[in-house]
């Protein structure tokens, strides 16, 4: 029976061009495989390892493409959530390619989101105003005190350019000269919204405890299942700002 892998983190190529001069670089995002979840269709079988916000490195490449060779992967593919999704294996197969590569395993955060997608920042490209990667990183590390409803995504991007869509993320934040701005309640599925804007002008201290802030009110308020955007659609922005920001 054919099944597929999902290699959290991969490799995302950004081709946008907004300027005749500009292009993106190149964008690696390293895997590193966590507890790796397994999804199926009935027919196929999918592993959703987790994000460590990573480059990729030299090592971890040749390790991904010698197991991709030992296995024989039918087909890989680079997904929208910086994954690289392993396709077509046999169910055997996927069970020791999994036991292959879990020594590339990150720590899972407890009770962290499901994943975090960064741009590059400053250090890579040159509209980036503020570190994405290292807030990004602090975000894969977020631990809370219990589970969260539903999946949670986020997306930071180190310029008001938004290359990972902060918008339409569960979590979305991006810089600007004035400091970060925190959206929350975005999503970009078939029931797609736009997040709303919860404060401007953050620093990283000021935006992780606020992310915490409204991650905690979501956490106690969403109905089961609740993705954030159908709890905003109930609960209201202005709601969730006066429960989270200070008078
Ligand atoms: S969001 Fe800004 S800093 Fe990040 S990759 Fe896009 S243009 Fe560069």
């Amino acid at each position: 029976m054919p099944t597929w892998l999902i290699l959290d983190g991969v490799i995302r190529f950004s081709s946008w061009q907004g300027t005749s001069s500009f292009s993106c670089p190149a964008f690696f995002f390293f895997m590193n495989i966590p507890s790796m979840d397994t999804q199926t269709n009935k027919k196929t079988f999918s592993v959703v390892p987790g994000l460590n916000m990573g480059l990729f490195e030299p090592k971890d490449l040749e390790t991904i493409l010698q197991v991709i060779n030992k296995y024989d992967v039918p087909a890989t593919k680079i997904t929208s959530a910086q994954r690289l999704a392993l396709l077509g294996m046999t169910e055997e197969d996927m069970a020791a390619l999994q036991q292959e590569l879990k020594d590339h395993t990150r720590t899972v955060a407890k009770n962290g989101v499901t994943y975090v997608q960064s741009c590059p920042g400053p250090k890579w490209c040159k509209f980036g105003i503020a570190d994405s990667l290292s807030l990004g990183k602090k975000l894969e590390e977020l631990s809370m005190e219990k589970p969260f409803k539903a999946k949670l995504k986020v997306g930071v991007a180190g310029c008001r350019m938004c290359c990972t869509e902060p918008y339409v993320r569960d979590v979305g934040i991006f810089a600007s000269k004035k400091g970060w701005t925190l959206v929350f309640g975005g999503n970009g599925g078939g029931n797609p919204r736009l997040g709303d804007i919860v404060a401007t002008g953050l620093n990283d201290d000021e935006v992780l405890a606020l992310v915490k802030k409204c991650l905690t009110v979501y956490q106690e308020e969403a109905n089961p299942h609740s993705r954030t955007a159908r709890f905003m659609e109930r609960f209201g922005i202005e709601a969730l700002k006066k429960r989270v920001l200070d008078k």
